[in-house]
């Protein structure tokens, strides 16, 4: 069983009882105990100097033992059953009594025995006494001319114990209402304390996905929520931001898919306005099935890039891989293309390289680049791959001989949807080098580009190393 609240304001208040009970417990019951022991060592003392005067009452005469009753028979000890009582045992029979005692002893056979006064060489009982009342009983032993004599007096425990007891009641009500009123006091002050809480979690509810503009204000929060607050300000920041990429995504992709497909409906719309040639048609479907297959690459591309910002790419799944064959196989898949434009490729890879990674996602980011290389190629261009190993890097270059990318382009490129010059990245979609950049980052890698505009491009990406955990750079020169 949970003895601890769920809540804060519960687990505060439940604190704060448990510790105010178990502190005002403790100090009622050391005033208890003080209190009592101020009352009994009271009563001891005023039996104590009973006992002083019977004894210096205590005298010889005509060799026989007396004690001056008539100074000591006064007051309470003449009353019987007064509450005050004494009498002087001699060699154990009675010598004398107080009238108090009327013709009763003081019955120290039930007696309990307390203490012994080392002080006073006096024995401290308590007992009940001839009113069966309980009776607080000091004894006094010592020799006089020889004989043994033994003086004892009392006093009854009635009143003591009532005050006692008054105190005990005392001490119960105010300790209970102090638990109480401390306890209260204590849940008004949690719920107080965690005002500035509720506030913040309103604020926190009045954020909706139409509202992701607004953040906490920080400067109105407690210190320590302020942390929390910057947190969750931070955490907005990210959300609004691919919230935004998100909404711009979309709003590009159905931009991008819009122009197809009023091409395919224009084409469609002017061939059935009458009957048409064969070679009409011809050119038409095949200008459908052009814009056709854009598309298709352009769905692939997007489809891509939600499976890689939906995190798809984890490390948990990789693998050790030759980075040479992903290199390679890129390359070869690019030669068709490469063909087409009359253009060289040429491989140099000296050094076997191994990472973990994702052989497929990889070989994807060589082809995408090296198939960029080919297309923003000059007819009969080169592109060069070259790969090394640098101290904890491998490099690898592919240079191409295009027309080089504008400096103003550069910094865009990554972007998604971004094509330098539309006419001749005809074909693309805008999406390869942003597929690009997230798969080598999900490596842990990076990607950057180095161009002038008229000299060739150059593409750099860092990979780590594998085991090592070592960086791999690998340059693509365009
Ligand atoms: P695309 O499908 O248009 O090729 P990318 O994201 O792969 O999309 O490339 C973005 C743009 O960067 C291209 O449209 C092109 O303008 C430019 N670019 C990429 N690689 C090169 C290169 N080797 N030389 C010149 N421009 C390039």
């Amino acid at each position: 069983m949970k003895i601890f609240p769920k809540s804060i304001k519960g687990r505060l208040f439940f604190w704060f009882f448990s510790l105010t009970s178990v502190l005002l417990i403790t100090v009622s019951l050391f005033l208890y105990h003080e209190v009592k022991g101020i009352i009994f060592t009271s009563v001891d003392r005023t039996l104590h100097s009973q006992i002083q005067v019977i004894t210096g009452l205590l005298h010889e005469e005509d060799g026989r033992i007396e004690l001056e009753l008539s100074e000591i028979i006064a007051g309470a000890y003449s009353i019987p059953r007064s509450g005050h009582y004494y009498q002087v045992l001699m060699n154990g029979r009675l010598l004398a009594a107080s009238p108090s005692l009327a013709d009763e002893n003081l019955d120290l056979t039930s007696a309990k025995f307390e203490y012994y006064d080392e002080t006073f060489r006096e024995r401290v009982y308590t007992s009940v006494g001839p009113d069966k009342e309980p009776v607080r009983i000091k004894q006094y032993d010592f020799d006089f001319l020889d004989i043994p004599v033994s003086v004892f007096a009392a006093e009854s425990l009635a009143d003591s114990l009532e005050m006692i007891d008054m105190f005990k009641r005392f001490l119960l009500v105010a300790a209970s209402v102090g638990i109480l009123i401390i306890s209260f006091a204590g849940l008004w002050a949690a719920n107080h304390s965690l005002k500035p809480l509720q506030i913040f979690s309103s604020d926190i509810e009045n954020i909706t996905h139409k509202t992701l503009n607004k953040r906490i204000d920080v400067a109105t929060v407690t210190n320590e929520l302020s942390v929390l607050a910057d947190s969750f300000n931070a955490m907005l920041d990210r959300l609004q931001k691919a919230f935004e990429t998100e909404r711009r995504l979309v709003a590009d992709a159905s931009h991008e898919l819009k122009t197809p497909v009023t091409v395919i409906k224009t084409h469609c719309d002017v061939l059935l306005q009458r009957d048409r040639t064969k070679d009409e048609y011809v050119e038409a479907l095949s200008t459908i099935k052009t814009v056709s297959e854009n598309m298709g690459r352009l769905i692939k591309d997007l489809l891509s890039l939600a499976r890689l910002d939906s995190g798809m790419l984890s490390p948990d799944g990789f693998k050790l891989i030759a980075l040479n064959e992903c290199i390679r196989e890129a390359a070869q898949l690019a030669g068709p293309l490469a063909e087409k434009k009359s253009i060289t490729i040429n491989t140099v890879l000296k050094d076997d390289i191994n990472i973990t990674g994702d052989n497929d996602r990889l070989t994807e980011v060589f082809l995408n680049i090296i198939e960029n290389a080919v297309n923003y190629n000059q007819e009969s261009g080169t592109v060069e791959i070259t790969e090394a190993r640098n101290n904890n890097t491998a490099v690898i270059s592919v240079s191409d001989t295009g027309p080089g990318i504008g400096q103003d382009d550069l910094e865009k490129i990554f972007e998604r949807f971004y094509r330098a010059d539309t006419s001749r990245s005809e074909g693309g979609t805008g999406l390869g080098l942003s597929i690009s950049k997230i798969i080598v980052e999900a490596h842990g890698g990076k990607i950057k580009v180095e161009s002038e505009f008229g000299k060739g491009s150059r593409f750099l990406i860092n990979l780590p190393l594998t085991l090592a955990g070592m960086t791999v750079l690998i340059v693509v020169w365009f």
